[in-house]
Order: C-alpha cells, then structure tokens, then sequence
C-alpha cells in the first residue's frame, strides 16, 4: 500500500530527537555547561524551535555566528545566555549590549567599537577574547594577544566591558589523533594562562565543538559548543554513525511523487541525458531540485526511499525536481519519496547524500531551502 501525503516536500524536524542529543551530549561532557550553536538557522532546522528545545533539554548557552542571528533569537522571546562571534566593523554593538548578547572580540577595531558602544548605552558588555590557537581563521594570533589582552582590562577597569569567556576553535578536532589537535590545546592553554597571569578572571574558557565534546574531555574546559552533534548527524565518518555515538538524527527530507509515468527504454532522461532508461520503465518525478538545496553534484548518485524501496537519482537534478527509475513498479501519485531520515526504516541518511555529492553533512542539511517548510514533529 502506498503512503501518500498532501504536501510537495517538507523538513520534519524531531525535536524530541533534538532534546535527546542535547541530554546524550551533556552526559558525556560532565562538568562543562553545554552551547547550543544554532547559527544558519540552526543547520537548517529552524533557530527558535530548536534553541527552545536545546535549553529545554539542559543546554545553558546559546550561539550563532553573527549578531543578526542573536537579536532575532532575543526578539523571539529566547532568555539565557547567548553569544555570537562573526562581527564585521560597525556591526550592531548596541543592541547587543542592549539585549543582553555576549560579544566576541579578535582583533582591537573590535574592541575600540565595544568600548564606544558600552559607552553610549551606559552598561558594560561582556566579551569573549578569541585566541587563534591554530586554526588560521578568525581569531587573535598569539603575538597580538598581550596587546589585546592589555587593551580589553584597560576597558574592563573602565567599566566598559567584562572579559567573560576566553576562546578559540579547532581546525581538525574531526580527525582524531591529527596533531594539530594537541597542538591547539598546548597553544590554548598558553594564551589562557597568559590572559589570567594579567588578571583575567574568565566564567568560560572554551574550545570544543562536536567532535571535541564527542572525543577529546580534555578540550571540555568549563563549556562545549555543539551544533551538528545536536541535529544527530557524525561530525565525520571518522568517528562512526550517529547511532554510534548515542545521537538520533533530528530533520527527515520527504517529498512526493509529482507524476509517475511510462517511458519505453533508451529515452534520455533529465538535462544532458546522463541516464537512459535500460528498458521499458516507470519513471517517478520528485518535486525538489537544487533550487531547495539539493545539492545537483548528487546527479546520478542521490538516494531516496521511494514508496519504501531504497532509489538513486537518474540523471540530473535540476532546480526543483529530478527523476528516480521506479524498474516497473506503479506507485500512486503522492507516493511518499524520502530523502534522508534517521535511516531506522532503510531510509538514506544526511551522511549518505553528503557522500553522494562530495560534500559534508552539515553542508546537505544547512543549505536545505526556505521553500521546504520545516514541520516540527
Ligand atoms: N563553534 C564555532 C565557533 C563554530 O563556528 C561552530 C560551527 O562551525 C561550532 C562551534 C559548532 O561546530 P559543530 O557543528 O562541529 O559542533
């Protein structure tokens, strides 16, 4: 029997799965206070329902890359503590004083537009110094860091802000046993004890992201900051299947059939007539393409559970929809086509379709689309 349903595509987003990460994850990182990062709409998944599932579930933090991304969470009515760190130059400093955001700074033009910030609104702001302890990205190189750190107890005796958190991230905490790692940490330490010789009294010193948190209690410090361990999804092949690591995954991509059709054998299929049907066929057309994200290097290789049988992609993907060949079988229109799922019931996961394209997972789930309703069972 076939399992039709009254939608063209959506996200069901689980967030009793979610809150069971969030606990799965907390219990194996005692002792530090859980960061639920939710930048880029929480990987996809929706930010509000998510970081109200998160903090429901244990996590005291919350996080996102750019402050657009914490005002809306603090306008959603969000409490608890919350920070973000992607700041460009005349960023809204203010408001997020204003609305209780902590802030992180790298470099000093951050720090001389916090000091006129805190200064305009009149109540300190409550900054995280973020080390570049290897990674080679944002953050401050070590040797910047005592000027750095000079200038922010300089505006901390001012009133003008608090060093709260002391920070960095890691380039390769995916790959376990890669000696970056134990370099970072080395690099870490030195610029967190050279911070506090100074007088920095941070709440937080943090460092670990999902693979970190999963595989390194060392990295833990007084705070973990995960985001796609949260969503159920593996950081990396590397370090097993979600089911692996005690995680459930959260969002399933569903579509329905559009049409389901005949087509006799050596017809051309999509653009550029990668696929030619090997004989007579039915073909089936789901209706999403790379225009909701799907990513179109999974042409010819994308899985999906079609009406309960495990399919591949035929041909390409085009922007809002492609072809599976159905070998004959005759499910009704609206038969159920499933993406990706928790993979519980043969269905493909997210890490499935990243190895399709060549990319990785956090990639397939952030970039799903604005046009697929997320549906929050
Ligand atoms: N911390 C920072 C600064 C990040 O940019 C990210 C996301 O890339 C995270 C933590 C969370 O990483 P993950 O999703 O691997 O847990």
């Amino acid at each position: 029997s076939s399992k039709t349903a009254p939608f063209r595509a959506r996200a069901e987003i689980d967030l009793a799965a979610l809150r069971a990460n969030v606990r799965a994850l907390r219990a194996r990182t005692p002792g530090a206070a859980l960061m639920a990062v939710v930048k880029a709409d929480a990987y996809g998944h929706g930010a509000v329902p998510c970081a109200r599932a998160a903090l429901e579930a244990g996590a005291r933090w919350l996080g996102t890359a750019t402050p657009e991304e914490a005002l809306a969470l603090r306008e959603a009515g969000l409490p608890g503590r919350l920070m973000c760190w992607l700041w460009t130059p005349g960023g809204p400093w203010r408001q997020a004083i204003e609305a209780d955001v902590d802030v992180s700074v790298s470099g000093l033009w951050a720090l001389a537009e916090v000091r006129e910030a805190a200064a305009a609104v009149g109540a300190p702001a409550r900054v995280h110094l973020k080390a570049d302890t290897g990674l080679g990205r944002g953050g401050c190189q070590p040797d910047d860091w005592p000027e750095l750190v000079a200038e922010a107890l300089r505006a901390q005796a001012d009133g003008l802000l608090t060093v709260v958190g002391l920070w960095s991230h890691f380039a390769c905490a995916d790959e376990p046993g890669h000696p970056s790692i134990q370099a970072q940490l080395t690099r870490f330490r030195e610029m967190v004890a050279y911070a506090e010789a100074q007088g920095v009294q941070p709440e937080v010193r943090h460092i670990a992201n999902s693979p970190a948190a999963l595989t390194l209690p060392e990295a833990h410090f007084d705070l973990v900051r995960t985001g796609i361990a949260m969503y159920g999804i593996s950081p990396s092949p590397d370090l097993g299947t979600p089911a692996d690591l005690g995680l459930r995954p959260v969002m399933a991509l569903k579509a329905s059939l559009a049409l389901v059709k005949q087509v006799p054998g050596g017809h051309g299929i999509s653009y550029g007539h990668l696929y030619t049907t090997p004989g007579t066929t039915t073909l089936g057309l789901v209706p999403v393409g790379y225009g909701d994200g799907i990513p179109r290097h999974a042409s010819g290789a994308g899985p999906v559970l079609v009406d309960g049988k495990p399919r591949t992609v035929a041909g390409r993907i085009a922007m809002d929809q492609f072809v599976v060949d159905l070998g004959g079988d005759e499910p009704a229109p609206g038969a159920e086509a499933v993406l990706f799922g928790s993979g519980d019931h043969g269905e493909p996961t997210a890490e499935d379709w990243a190895q399709a394209a060549g990319t990785i997972a956090y990639e397939i789930v952030t970039r799903i689309g604005t046009r697929i309703p997320r549906v929050y069972v």
